[in-house]
Protein backbone atom coordinates (compact mmCIF):
# COMPACT_ATOMS: atom_id res chain seq x y z
CA UNK A 1 0.00 0.00 0.00
CA UNK A 2 1.81 3.48 -1.09
CA UNK A 3 -0.77 6.38 -0.12
CA UNK A 4 1.77 8.77 -1.66
CA UNK A 5 0.96 10.24 -5.15
CA UNK A 6 3.66 10.72 -7.83
CA UNK A 7 5.75 13.57 -8.70
CA UNK A 8 2.75 13.66 -12.35
CA UNK A 9 0.35 14.03 -10.50
CA UNK A 10 1.86 15.99 -8.10
CA UNK A 11 2.16 18.15 -11.09
CA UNK A 12 -1.40 17.37 -12.39
CA UNK A 13 -2.64 18.96 -9.09
CA UNK A 14 -0.91 21.94 -9.63
CA UNK A 15 -1.78 22.79 -12.92
CA UNK A 16 -5.23 22.16 -12.29
CA UNK A 17 -5.55 24.01 -9.38
CA UNK A 18 -3.86 26.84 -11.11
CA UNK A 19 -5.99 27.06 -14.14
CA UNK A 20 -8.93 27.15 -11.07
CA UNK A 21 -7.15 29.73 -9.73
CA UNK A 22 -6.79 31.81 -12.93
CA UNK A 23 -10.16 30.60 -14.96
CA UNK A 24 -12.95 29.82 -12.84
CA UNK A 25 -12.10 31.38 -9.05
CA UNK A 26 -12.60 35.41 -10.37
CA UNK A 27 -15.25 34.21 -12.42
CA UNK A 28 -17.32 32.03 -10.30
CA UNK A 29 -19.67 34.32 -8.19
CA UNK A 30 -20.84 35.86 -11.37
CA UNK A 31 -21.43 32.65 -13.93
CA UNK A 32 -23.07 31.52 -10.02
CA UNK A 33 -25.69 33.82 -10.56
CA UNK A 34 -26.55 34.99 -14.05
CA UNK A 35 -26.21 30.64 -14.57
CA UNK A 36 -23.86 30.93 -17.44
CA UNK A 37 -20.41 30.41 -17.64
CA UNK A 38 -17.63 31.01 -20.43
CA UNK A 39 -17.79 28.13 -23.07
CA UNK A 40 -14.50 28.84 -23.98
CA UNK A 41 -13.76 26.89 -20.51
CA UNK A 42 -13.86 23.33 -22.01
CA UNK A 43 -11.11 24.29 -24.66
CA UNK A 44 -8.95 25.62 -22.17
CA UNK A 45 -9.26 22.26 -19.99
CA UNK A 46 -8.30 20.14 -23.28
CA UNK A 47 -5.47 22.35 -23.99
CA UNK A 48 -3.94 21.43 -20.43
CA UNK A 49 -4.90 17.83 -21.47
CA UNK A 50 -7.52 17.59 -18.73
CA UNK A 51 -10.77 16.16 -20.32
CA UNK A 52 -8.69 12.90 -21.29
CA UNK A 53 -6.43 12.72 -18.33
CA UNK A 54 -6.59 9.06 -18.06
CA UNK A 55 -7.52 7.83 -21.75
CA UNK A 56 -5.10 6.40 -23.38
CA UNK A 57 -2.67 8.19 -25.40
CA UNK A 58 -3.84 6.01 -28.39
CA UNK A 59 -7.04 7.63 -28.25
CA UNK A 60 -5.87 10.96 -27.53
CA UNK A 61 -5.54 11.46 -23.68
CA UNK A 62 -2.85 11.85 -21.72
CA UNK A 63 -2.52 8.21 -20.40
CA UNK A 64 -2.54 9.02 -17.09
CA UNK A 65 -4.04 6.65 -14.18
CA UNK A 66 -7.44 6.45 -12.90
CA UNK A 67 -6.51 8.64 -9.88
CA UNK A 68 -5.05 10.92 -11.87
CA UNK A 69 -8.68 11.56 -12.58
CA UNK A 70 -9.85 12.27 -8.69
CA UNK A 71 -6.91 14.67 -8.73
CA UNK A 72 -8.62 16.59 -11.48
CA UNK A 73 -11.74 16.47 -10.00
CA UNK A 74 -10.98 17.10 -6.26
CA UNK A 75 -9.30 20.40 -7.86
CA UNK A 76 -12.39 21.59 -9.86
CA UNK A 77 -14.67 21.04 -7.83
CA UNK A 78 -12.78 22.67 -5.40
CA UNK A 79 -13.83 25.95 -7.70
CA UNK A 80 -17.14 24.95 -8.44
CA UNK A 81 -18.99 21.80 -8.74
CA UNK A 82 -20.20 22.85 -12.63
CA UNK A 83 -16.59 22.29 -13.86
CA UNK A 84 -16.01 18.85 -12.38
CA UNK A 85 -19.76 17.60 -13.08
CA UNK A 86 -18.70 18.19 -16.74
CA UNK A 87 -15.59 16.24 -16.60
CA UNK A 88 -18.05 13.53 -14.71
CA UNK A 89 -20.11 13.19 -17.38
CA UNK A 90 -17.82 13.94 -20.23
CA UNK A 91 -14.82 11.77 -19.23
CA UNK A 92 -16.51 9.71 -16.50
CA UNK A 93 -19.83 8.60 -17.93
CA UNK A 94 -18.93 8.85 -21.93
CA UNK A 95 -15.64 8.45 -22.75
CA UNK A 96 -14.55 5.78 -20.02
CA UNK A 97 -17.80 3.80 -21.47
CA UNK A 98 -16.91 4.22 -24.85
CA UNK A 99 -13.01 2.80 -24.18
CA UNK A 100 -14.73 0.10 -21.81
CA UNK A 101 -17.53 -1.09 -24.61
CA UNK A 102 -16.92 0.32 -27.90
CA UNK A 103 -15.59 -0.91 -30.87
CA UNK A 104 -12.82 0.27 -32.48
CA UNK A 105 -14.58 2.07 -35.44
CA UNK A 106 -16.23 4.08 -32.42
CA UNK A 107 -13.57 4.81 -30.21
CA UNK A 108 -11.60 6.16 -33.73
CA UNK A 109 -14.55 8.53 -34.38
CA UNK A 110 -15.67 9.37 -31.11
CA UNK A 111 -13.37 8.72 -28.10
CA UNK A 112 -10.08 10.48 -29.88
CA UNK A 113 -11.99 13.82 -30.17
CA UNK A 114 -13.69 14.10 -26.86
CA UNK A 115 -10.04 12.78 -25.72
CA UNK A 116 -8.12 15.47 -26.90
CA UNK A 117 -11.42 17.83 -25.89
CA UNK A 118 -12.33 18.88 -29.87
CA UNK A 119 -16.11 17.01 -28.86
CA UNK A 120 -17.66 17.13 -26.09
CA UNK A 121 -19.56 14.24 -24.52
CA UNK A 122 -23.03 13.74 -22.26
CA UNK A 123 -24.89 11.20 -20.41
CA UNK A 124 -28.97 10.76 -21.53
CA UNK A 125 -29.87 8.30 -18.81
CA UNK A 126 -32.65 9.89 -16.67
CA UNK A 127 -36.68 10.48 -17.67
CA UNK A 128 -39.00 12.34 -16.78
CA UNK A 129 -40.55 8.96 -15.12
CA UNK A 130 -37.19 6.93 -14.45
CA UNK A 131 -34.63 8.39 -12.39
CA UNK A 132 -33.71 5.35 -9.45
CA UNK A 133 -35.72 3.28 -11.39
CA UNK A 134 -34.33 3.44 -14.75
CA UNK A 135 -36.15 0.54 -16.66
CA UNK A 136 -39.11 2.90 -15.89
CA UNK A 137 -37.47 4.55 -19.22
CA UNK A 138 -40.00 5.25 -22.42
CA UNK A 139 -37.71 6.03 -24.87
CA UNK A 140 -37.62 3.20 -27.57
CA UNK A 141 -34.84 2.63 -30.25
CA UNK A 142 -36.85 0.74 -33.62
CA UNK A 143 -34.59 -0.59 -36.02
CA UNK A 144 -35.39 0.15 -39.38
CA UNK A 145 -32.81 -1.44 -42.37
CA UNK A 146 -29.57 0.15 -41.52
CA UNK A 147 -29.99 2.15 -38.39
CA UNK A 148 -32.71 2.56 -35.45
CA UNK A 149 -35.52 5.09 -35.36
CA UNK A 150 -34.94 7.19 -31.96
CA UNK A 151 -38.02 8.46 -30.19
CA UNK A 152 -38.15 10.07 -25.87
CA UNK A 153 -37.31 12.32 -24.08
CA UNK A 154 -34.53 13.11 -21.42
CA UNK A 155 -34.40 15.13 -18.41
CA UNK A 156 -31.64 16.74 -15.67
CA UNK A 157 -29.04 16.05 -18.78
CA UNK A 158 -25.95 17.80 -17.44
CA UNK A 159 -24.09 19.65 -20.70
CA UNK A 160 -27.36 19.14 -22.31
CA UNK A 161 -26.99 22.10 -24.94
CA UNK A 162 -22.95 21.77 -24.49
CA UNK A 163 -22.20 18.49 -25.67
CA UNK A 164 -21.52 17.14 -29.28
CA UNK A 165 -22.34 13.31 -28.45
CA UNK A 166 -24.58 11.49 -26.07
CA UNK A 167 -24.84 8.15 -24.31
CA UNK A 168 -28.41 7.82 -25.00
CA UNK A 169 -30.46 4.51 -23.46
CA UNK A 170 -33.69 3.13 -24.96
CA UNK A 171 -35.58 -0.02 -25.02
CA UNK A 172 -34.76 -1.86 -28.24
CA UNK A 173 -36.89 -4.93 -26.87
CA UNK A 174 -40.22 -5.52 -25.27
CA UNK A 175 -40.75 -3.10 -21.81
CA UNK A 176 -42.27 -6.13 -20.12
CA UNK A 177 -38.45 -7.65 -20.47
CA UNK A 178 -37.57 -4.70 -18.20
CA UNK A 179 -33.50 -4.14 -18.08
CA UNK A 180 -32.62 -6.66 -20.91
CA UNK A 181 -34.53 -5.10 -23.16
CA UNK A 182 -32.81 -1.54 -23.03
CA UNK A 183 -29.87 -0.51 -25.59
CA UNK A 184 -27.09 1.90 -25.19
CA UNK A 185 -26.36 4.05 -28.31
CA UNK A 186 -24.25 7.08 -29.51
CA UNK A 187 -25.87 9.90 -30.59
CA UNK A 188 -24.57 12.99 -31.91
CA UNK A 189 -26.75 16.34 -31.86
CA UNK A 190 -26.48 17.49 -35.51
CA UNK A 191 -28.86 14.73 -36.85
CA UNK A 192 -32.34 15.80 -37.49
CA UNK A 193 -34.75 15.15 -34.55
CA UNK A 194 -32.25 15.79 -31.88
CA UNK A 195 -32.65 18.97 -29.91
CA UNK A 196 -32.26 20.39 -26.42
CA UNK A 197 -33.35 22.99 -23.47
CA UNK A 198 -31.93 23.92 -20.62
CA UNK A 199 -33.78 23.48 -16.94
CA UNK A 200 -34.06 27.18 -15.27
CA UNK A 201 -34.13 28.18 -12.00
CA UNK A 202 -31.84 25.06 -10.41
CA UNK A 203 -31.28 25.28 -6.60
CA UNK A 204 -27.41 24.80 -7.40
CA UNK A 205 -24.60 24.52 -10.22
CA UNK A 206 -25.60 27.44 -11.47
CA UNK A 207 -22.57 28.21 -13.77
CA UNK A 208 -23.54 24.66 -14.91
CA UNK A 209 -25.72 23.78 -17.99
CA UNK A 210 -28.58 21.18 -17.09
CA UNK A 211 -31.79 20.45 -19.24
CA UNK A 212 -33.73 17.89 -21.52
CA UNK A 213 -33.16 16.31 -24.49
CA UNK A 214 -35.34 15.36 -26.66
CA UNK A 215 -35.66 12.59 -29.63
CA UNK A 216 -38.35 12.91 -32.24
CA UNK A 217 -37.44 10.03 -35.08
CA UNK A 218 -34.18 10.71 -34.67
CA UNK A 219 -32.13 8.10 -37.16
CA UNK A 220 -29.10 6.61 -35.53
CA UNK A 221 -26.62 4.29 -37.86
CA UNK A 222 -26.84 0.45 -36.55
CA UNK A 223 -22.84 1.05 -36.07
CA UNK A 224 -23.58 3.61 -33.21
CA UNK A 225 -25.32 0.98 -30.97
CA UNK A 226 -22.89 0.40 -28.28
CA UNK A 227 -22.45 -2.88 -27.26
CA UNK A 228 -25.24 -5.06 -28.64
CA UNK A 229 -28.88 -5.27 -28.23
CA UNK A 230 -29.92 -5.80 -24.40
CA UNK A 231 -26.69 -4.84 -22.58
CA UNK A 232 -28.11 -1.40 -22.19
CA UNK A 233 -28.61 -1.78 -18.28
CA UNK A 234 -25.16 -3.19 -17.83
CA UNK A 235 -23.42 -0.73 -19.92
CA UNK A 236 -25.07 2.41 -17.89
CA UNK A 237 -24.18 0.64 -14.62
CA UNK A 238 -20.41 0.73 -15.35
CA UNK A 239 -20.85 3.98 -16.77
CA UNK A 240 -21.94 4.70 -13.28
CA UNK A 241 -19.02 3.18 -11.47
CA UNK A 242 -16.47 5.67 -13.34
CA UNK A 243 -18.80 8.59 -12.99
CA UNK A 244 -19.64 7.96 -9.19
CA UNK A 245 -15.96 7.79 -8.56
CA UNK A 246 -15.36 11.23 -10.18
CA UNK A 247 -18.38 12.89 -8.05
CA UNK A 248 -16.77 11.55 -4.97
CA UNK A 249 -13.41 13.17 -6.05
CA UNK A 250 -15.30 15.99 -6.07
CA UNK A 251 -16.77 16.21 -3.32
CA UNK A 252 -13.81 15.69 -1.30
CA UNK A 253 -12.77 18.51 -3.49
CA UNK A 254 -15.96 20.57 -1.81
CA UNK A 255 -14.42 19.51 1.41
CA UNK A 256 -11.15 21.11 0.72
CA UNK A 257 -12.91 24.29 -0.34
CA UNK A 258 -15.33 24.23 3.12
CA UNK A 259 -12.65 23.57 4.78
CA UNK A 260 -10.16 26.35 3.17
CA UNK A 261 -13.06 29.13 3.36
CA UNK A 262 -13.76 27.96 7.31
CA UNK A 263 -10.11 27.98 8.79
CA UNK A 264 -9.96 31.03 6.91
CA UNK A 265 -12.90 32.65 8.53
CA UNK A 266 -12.74 31.25 12.06
CA UNK A 267 -8.78 32.79 12.30
CA UNK A 268 -9.83 36.33 11.52
CA UNK A 269 -13.98 36.18 13.28
CA UNK A 270 -13.93 37.27 16.65
CA UNK A 271 -16.39 37.17 19.47
CA UNK A 272 -16.39 37.27 23.29
CA UNK A 273 -12.89 38.39 22.72
CA UNK A 274 -11.29 35.43 20.88
CA UNK A 275 -11.07 33.86 17.55
CA UNK A 276 -13.87 31.80 16.83
CA UNK A 277 -11.78 28.96 15.70
CA UNK A 278 -11.16 28.98 19.76
CA UNK A 279 -14.43 28.01 20.74
CA UNK A 280 -15.01 24.08 21.26
CA UNK A 281 -17.79 23.95 19.19
CA UNK A 282 -16.74 25.77 15.85
CA UNK A 283 -13.60 23.16 16.15
CA UNK A 284 -16.07 20.54 16.52
CA UNK A 285 -17.53 21.08 13.09
CA UNK A 286 -13.82 22.26 11.67
CA UNK A 287 -12.66 18.53 12.68
CA UNK A 288 -15.62 16.92 11.42
CA UNK A 289 -14.58 18.40 8.02
CA UNK A 290 -11.33 17.22 8.65
CA UNK A 291 -12.16 13.86 9.51
CA UNK A 292 -14.58 13.65 6.59
CA UNK A 293 -12.06 14.81 4.13
CA UNK A 294 -9.48 12.22 5.19
CA UNK A 295 -12.25 9.29 5.06
CA UNK A 296 -13.30 10.41 1.85
CA UNK A 297 -10.05 10.47 0.04
CA UNK A 298 -8.86 6.82 1.49
CA UNK A 299 -12.56 6.12 -0.25
CA UNK A 300 -11.85 7.75 -3.50
CA UNK A 301 -8.45 6.20 -3.98
CA UNK A 302 -8.78 2.58 -3.10
CA UNK A 303 -11.61 2.79 -5.68
CA UNK A 304 -9.37 4.61 -8.14
CA UNK A 305 -6.67 1.98 -7.44
CA UNK A 306 -9.01 -1.02 -8.02
CA UNK A 307 -9.54 0.56 -11.19
CA UNK A 308 -6.31 0.70 -12.09
CA UNK A 309 -5.48 -2.88 -11.54
CA UNK A 310 -8.73 -4.04 -13.70
CA UNK A 311 -10.42 -4.82 -11.02
CA UNK A 312 -14.50 -4.77 -10.52
CA UNK A 313 -15.15 -2.14 -7.73
CA UNK A 314 -18.65 -1.09 -8.16
CA UNK A 315 -19.14 -1.76 -4.22
CA UNK A 316 -16.08 0.17 -3.65
CA UNK A 317 -17.25 3.64 -5.50
CA UNK A 318 -20.71 3.26 -4.29
CA UNK A 319 -19.52 3.66 -0.84
CA UNK A 320 -16.78 6.44 -1.61
CA UNK A 321 -19.61 8.47 -3.84
CA UNK A 322 -22.37 7.78 -0.83
CA UNK A 323 -20.16 9.09 2.02
CA UNK A 324 -17.89 11.42 0.27
CA UNK A 325 -21.15 13.16 -1.08
CA UNK A 326 -22.57 12.98 2.75
CA UNK A 327 -19.20 14.62 4.26
CA UNK A 328 -19.70 17.33 1.89
CA UNK A 329 -22.74 17.92 2.09
CA UNK A 330 -22.24 18.48 5.95
CA UNK A 331 -19.29 20.21 5.56
CA UNK A 332 -20.88 22.73 3.28
CA UNK A 333 -23.82 22.98 5.95
CA UNK A 334 -20.89 23.26 8.81
CA UNK A 335 -18.76 25.95 6.52
CA UNK A 336 -22.04 28.08 6.35
CA UNK A 337 -22.54 27.55 10.13
CA UNK A 338 -19.19 29.09 10.64
CA UNK A 339 -19.66 32.02 9.03
CA UNK A 340 -22.63 33.17 10.81
CA UNK A 341 -24.88 35.61 8.96
CA UNK A 342 -22.00 36.12 6.63
CA UNK A 343 -22.50 32.83 5.05
CA UNK A 344 -26.19 34.09 4.07
CA UNK A 345 -24.55 36.47 1.57
CA UNK A 346 -22.63 36.10 -1.49
CA UNK A 347 -20.15 37.76 0.17
CA UNK A 348 -18.10 34.62 0.82
CA UNK A 349 -18.43 31.35 -1.18
CA UNK A 350 -19.79 29.33 1.67
CA UNK A 351 -23.72 29.76 0.60
CA UNK A 352 -23.03 28.27 -3.18
CA UNK A 353 -20.85 25.14 -1.48
CA UNK A 354 -24.31 24.22 0.24
CA UNK A 355 -26.58 24.55 -2.70
CA UNK A 356 -23.72 23.11 -4.48
CA UNK A 357 -23.48 19.88 -2.86
CA UNK A 358 -26.77 19.18 -2.98
CA UNK A 359 -27.30 17.93 -6.38
CA UNK A 360 -24.24 14.77 -5.84
CA UNK A 361 -26.67 13.46 -2.81
CA UNK A 362 -29.07 12.77 -5.89
CA UNK A 363 -27.41 12.22 -9.08
CA UNK A 364 -25.84 9.24 -9.53
CA UNK A 365 -27.38 6.85 -7.78
CA UNK A 366 -29.10 9.15 -4.38
CA UNK A 367 -28.25 8.49 -1.31
CA UNK A 368 -30.78 6.18 -0.11
CA UNK A 369 -29.73 3.47 -3.22
CA UNK A 370 -25.92 3.77 -2.20
CA UNK A 371 -27.30 2.66 1.51
CA UNK A 372 -29.18 0.04 -0.14
CA UNK A 373 -26.86 -0.93 -2.29
CA UNK A 374 -24.23 -1.15 1.20
CA UNK A 375 -26.45 -3.39 2.87
CA UNK A 376 -27.23 -5.71 0.14
CA UNK A 377 -23.56 -6.20 -0.44
CA UNK A 378 -23.22 -6.80 3.34
CA UNK A 379 -26.11 -8.86 3.87
CA UNK A 380 -24.87 -11.47 0.59
CA UNK A 381 -28.00 -10.47 -1.49
CA UNK A 382 -25.97 -8.53 -3.62
CA UNK A 383 -22.51 -10.07 -5.65
CA UNK A 384 -21.12 -8.45 -8.46
CA UNK A 385 -20.34 -10.95 -12.03
CA UNK A 386 -17.62 -10.15 -14.39
CA UNK A 387 -18.81 -8.09 -17.11
CA UNK A 388 -18.34 -8.97 -20.96
CA UNK A 389 -16.02 -5.70 -21.39
CA UNK A 390 -14.23 -4.69 -18.17
CA UNK A 391 -12.41 -1.19 -18.05
CA UNK A 392 -8.87 -1.70 -19.00
CA UNK A 393 -6.44 -1.44 -16.30
CA UNK A 394 -3.89 1.37 -16.28
CA UNK A 395 -0.87 -1.04 -16.76
CA UNK A 396 -2.55 -2.20 -20.08
CA UNK A 397 -3.88 0.82 -21.27
CA UNK A 398 0.06 2.10 -21.12
CA UNK A 399 1.39 -0.63 -22.85
CA UNK A 400 -1.62 -1.09 -25.68
CA UNK A 401 -0.53 3.17 -26.36
CA UNK A 402 3.18 2.18 -26.92
C1 LIG B 1 -27.86 18.70 -11.33
C2 LIG B 1 -28.23 17.34 -11.84
C3 LIG B 1 -27.53 16.80 -12.91
C4 LIG B 1 -27.88 15.54 -13.42
N1 LIG B 1 -27.20 15.05 -14.51
C5 LIG B 1 -27.62 13.88 -15.09
C6 LIG B 1 -27.01 13.41 -16.30
O1 LIG B 1 -26.05 14.02 -16.82
N2 LIG B 1 -27.50 12.30 -16.87
C7 LIG B 1 -28.54 11.59 -16.34
O2 LIG B 1 -28.94 10.58 -16.92
N3 LIG B 1 -29.14 12.01 -15.20
C8 LIG B 1 -28.70 13.14 -14.56
N4 LIG B 1 -29.32 13.59 -13.40
C9 LIG B 1 -30.46 12.86 -12.88
C10 LIG B 1 -30.17 12.02 -11.65
O3 LIG B 1 -29.31 10.98 -11.94
C11 LIG B 1 -31.49 11.56 -11.04
O4 LIG B 1 -32.11 12.72 -10.53
C12 LIG B 1 -31.31 10.53 -9.95
O5 LIG B 1 -30.98 9.29 -10.51
C13 LIG B 1 -32.56 10.35 -9.08
O6 LIG B 1 -33.69 10.18 -9.85
P1 LIG B 1 -35.02 11.08 -9.59
O7 LIG B 1 -34.59 12.47 -9.44
O8 LIG B 1 -35.99 10.71 -10.62
O9 LIG B 1 -35.53 10.61 -8.16
P2 LIG B 1 -36.46 9.28 -7.80
O10 LIG B 1 -35.81 8.10 -8.39
O11 LIG B 1 -37.83 9.63 -8.25
O12 LIG B 1 -36.36 9.30 -6.25
C14 LIG B 1 -37.08 10.21 -5.42
C15 LIG B 1 -36.74 9.90 -3.95
O13 LIG B 1 -37.15 8.55 -3.64
C16 LIG B 1 -36.03 7.81 -3.16
N5 LIG B 1 -36.10 6.43 -3.65
C17 LIG B 1 -36.32 6.03 -4.93
N6 LIG B 1 -36.31 4.68 -5.00
C18 LIG B 1 -36.07 4.23 -3.73
C19 LIG B 1 -35.93 2.93 -3.13
N7 LIG B 1 -36.00 1.80 -3.86
N8 LIG B 1 -35.73 2.86 -1.80
C20 LIG B 1 -35.61 3.99 -1.05
N9 LIG B 1 -35.71 5.24 -1.55
C21 LIG B 1 -35.96 5.35 -2.87
C22 LIG B 1 -34.80 8.51 -3.75
O14 LIG B 1 -33.63 8.23 -2.99
C23 LIG B 1 -35.24 9.97 -3.66
O15 LIG B 1 -35.03 10.44 -2.36
C24 LIG B 1 -28.94 14.81 -12.84
C25 LIG B 1 -29.62 15.34 -11.73
C26 LIG B 1 -29.27 16.59 -11.23
C27 LIG B 1 -30.01 17.13 -10.05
Amino acid sequence: MDFSFTQEQEMLRNTTRGFVDKEIMPFIEEWDRTGKSDPAIYGKLADLGLMGVCIPEAYGGSGMDYNSLAIVCEELERGDTAFRTAVSVHTGLNSLTILQWGTEEQKQRYLIPQAKGEKVGAFGLTEPSAGSDVAAMKSTAVMQGDHYLLNGQKTWISLCDVADHFIVFAYTGNQTEKHSAISAFIVERTWPGFSSKAIKGKHGIRAGNTGELFFEDVKVPKENLLGKEGEGFKIAMSALDNGRFTVAAGAVGQIMACLEASVSYCRQRQTFGKEIGRHQLVQQMIANMEAGFQMSRLLVYRAGELKNQGKRNTRETSLAKWQACDFAYKAADDAFQIHGAYGYSDEYPVSRYLRNSKAPVIYEGTREIHTIMQAEYALGYKEDKTLSHTLPAWEQQNSASE
